[in-house]
């Protein structure tokens, strides 16, 4: 097995895997915004990109679970683009080529992503999951962190409407 999509848990590493094929190096995010608003119309999940180019989700509460504080989980969605110098990978075009290195996961000559993609996978896990109970939740996967904080200093302060941050 050196596919990291079977890894467990399961729905964390299959979203992962699926945030490598997705070019994302800061400063060029349009692909991964677009997956990710894709995403979560496939999954019936309420999103929208907002004017600090993050991308915002929410998902209702657990019936009976109206009253408890809305959480908020924030990751960002680029990713620091490094590579080897005989590496020709294009960030802005090709995905990451992930393997399984024993206990680690690696990329072929770039970085993995890893940071935050696996955040981001978590919040999409997490999204996603109807057999977890929960209050209300938002996610802020936030633009431009690695760079300039780009997202975090342009996001408005009515964008999000949660009582904890994570
Ligand atoms: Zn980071």
């Amino acid at each position: 097995m050196n596919e990291i999509k079977n890894l467990e848990p399961q729905i964390v590493w299959k979203n992962f895997h699926a945030l490598t094929r997705v070019p994302r190096p800061s400063g060029h995010l349009e692909k991964v915004q677009q997956f990710l608003l894709d995403w979560a119309a496939a999954h019936g999940i309420e999103a929208f990109k907002d004017k600090g180019e993050n991308i915002v989700m929410r998902k209702p509460a657990t019936p009976g679970m109206e009253n408890r504080k809305k959480a908020v989980m924030q990751a960002h969605m680029d990713m620091v683009p490094q590579k080897t110098a005989e590496s020709r990978h294009n960030f802005e075009t090709d995905p990451i080529e992930t393997y399984i290195d024993g206990e680690w996961v690696k990329a072929k000559g770039t970085t993995l992503g890893s940071d935050d993609g696996m955040g981001v996978a978590a919040i999409m896990a997490v999204m996603e999951d109807d057999s977890l109970e929960h209050g209300p939740l938002e996610a802020l996967i936030t633009a431009d962190e690695e760079t300039c904080m780009y997202g975090v200093n342009h996001l408005a302060p009515d964008t999000l409407t949660g009582d904890i941050l994570l």
